[in-house]
């Protein structure tokens, strides 16, 4: 059976619709296709097989971007996009941990890759598609062949590489253009890094393989977004991670009235606009529905699992704080520590369908410990199900879930609480080793423009008492100028509890 993915993609190689844009480039899908076929060519010709190797891509977002990958996947390679903002040593890694074969360069990324491209064949994107077109057919392809090579965003720990395979991709796409209901009118706008599930497959592929069109930004710029909102060819749907949609409020704040009633009712005409790779705050979600009568769609995802469950597209049946339900074909347990099921939760997510991984590349112990027997995915999440079944996420048992005073404390939970306090604008609850309580609560806070001394660890204290059980009121408040984030706009906790710790934060 050839790769459902690939055959989807070659459905679409005479249409003459735009596929992609970007500031200097735009691409019909029999563009894209044309020379991903070129690419392809130039990747095989006179070269050892790619089939089953990974080939790395570090090329800034944009058509050549998509050329590169396409034309990977064609030629039977694994694709591993890295990103551009990774320091050279970090990229050498991954090149190492993925074993390589190749690297597909930008020229404006040639000096940053130049150690991940040290012992391996190199080709520029640039000039990739300059060649000829193949004849014949491309290298034969399973529905179980790796087709990606996605590191999860180590959020816990170092990331790990996931394989995700061309069945994958093919269905996680199906799902979403289903539930997210995609046609060949849509037009994403896309400003996520293209390194991750997040805006590489749920977002990006999700929109191709689709029809539909997608306009690439080099990266996010929130006044950019806003405008870009505002058209010509104004996108129809928008996907975000928490911080962006920050940062988006941030810019809004600072405009003045005329360009806030510009790019809301710019905002307005999307019909969809999604969030997720963390939980959104309530006061996000609220200010979205100030400006443009909804909230964001939330929906929860991992890289090994891809969507794991949806807030409904109909927003009367969106919930704030909720992360919705599993989309069809995706099956969802909460199990207590012996396994068991359990009727609400809390208790551990494990997921099952046909969009979870195949492993983890070179880690067969950390693979055998990810599934339970039956393929179950231990997300390593807790959550809760309403009695409608809509699933809301607790944290992650590893660094959301503390353990105080013989309580199991929520740090989302937490974290959501203080958000409540408006001279708080990001927070991040931690738990450190403490002999009396196991682990203490630790808030780690940026205060608000001006309002620093709200934040004062006895008065944030004091607030938070009137209005939190006492046992989740964080024993020690630290106010820092910025959180550490990955590129997904998450917290890195561990990072965050060992700066702590060395007192360096
Ligand atoms: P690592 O596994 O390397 O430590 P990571 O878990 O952050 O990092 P990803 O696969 O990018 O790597 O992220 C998956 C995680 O993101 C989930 O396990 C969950 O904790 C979190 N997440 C995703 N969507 C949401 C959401 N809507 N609300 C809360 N958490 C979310
Ligand atoms: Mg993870």
């Amino acid at each position: 059976m050839p790769s459902p993915f690939v055959t989807r993609l070659a459905s679409f190689q005479h249409e003459e619709r735009l596929a992609v844009e970007d500031d200097a480039r735009s691409r019909t899908f029999a563009e894209l296709w044309d020379r991903a076929q070129r690419v392809r060519l130039a990747l095989t010709e006179g070269a050892p097989s790619l089939e089953g190797r990974a080939v790395a891509i570090l090329v800034s977002p944009g058509a050549l971007w998509l050329e590169a990958f396409f034309g990977t996947i064609l030629a039977g390679g694994v694709a591993l996009p890295l990103s551009p903002l990774y320091p050279p040593a970090e990229l050498a890694w991954f090149g190492e941990d993925a074993r390589a074969a190749a690297v597909i360069v930008s020229e404006d990324q040639h000096e940053r890759g130049a150690l991940l491209c040290e012992g391996r064949r190199v080709l520029f994107a640039e000039t990739l598609a300059d060649g000829p077109r193949p004849e014949g057919d491309a290298a034969p392809l399973e529905p179980d062949d790796v087709a990606l090579l996605l590191y999860t965003s180590g959020t816990t720990g170092k990331p790990k590489g996931a394989m995700i395979t061309h069945a994958n991709v093919d269905v996680q796409a199906a799902i979403l253009r289903e539930v997210w209901a995609f046609g060949e009118g849509d037009r994403l706008l896309h400003a996520l890094p293209l390194h991750h599930l997040h805006g590489l497959g749920i977002s990006l592929l999700t929109t191709l393989l689709a029809g539909a069109a997608a306009r690439l930004l080099p990266r996010f710029e929130a006044r950019r977004v806003w405008e870009t909102f505002c058209g010509p060819n104004p996108p129809t749907v928008w996907m975000a991670v928490p911080t962006m949609y920050q940062k988006l409020f941030e810019a809004f704040d600072a405009a003045d009235e005329p360009t806030r009633a510009r790019w809301a009712s710019g905002a307005r005409g999307l019909r969809l606009a999604t969030s997720g790779s963390a939980a959104l705050p309530v006061t996000l979600a609220e200010r979205w529905r100030a400006v443009t009568g909804t909230i964001p769609l939330e929906r929860f995802g991992m890289t090994e699992i891809g969507v794991g469950a949806t807030n409904p597209l109909d927003p009367s049946g969106r919930r704030s704080g909720s992360v919705g339900l599993p989309p069809r074909s995706v099956e969802a347990r909460i199990v207590d520590e012996a396994g068991n099921d359990l009727e609400r939760g809390p208790g551990e997510l494990w997921i099952r369908g046909p969009s979870v991984f195949k492993g983890y590349l070179g880690r067969e112990q950390a693979t055998q410990d990810a599934f339970a027997e039956g393929r179950w995915f231990r997300t390593g999440d807790v959550a809760e199900r309403a009695e409608d079944g809509y699933l809301r996420l607790l944290g992650r048992t590893s660094v959301d879930i503390l353990k105080s005073g013989g309580y199991k404390l929520s740090a989302l939970e937490i974290e959501e609480a203080l958000r409540e306090n408006a001279a708080v604008a990001e927070v991040a609850v931690v738990g450190l080793p403490d002999e009396a309580w196991g682990e203490r609560v630790v808030a780690v806070v940026v205060a608000a423009p001006g309002r620093a001394a709200e934040c004062a660890p006895e008065v944030l204290r004091g607030w938070a008492k009137e209005r939190m059980a006492l046992y989740k009121v964080p024993r020690e408040v630290i106010v820092v100028m910025s959180l550490p984030r990955n590129a997904l706009g998450k917290v890195v906790k561990p990072e965050l509890v060992k700066a702590i710790v060395r007192g360096t934060v």
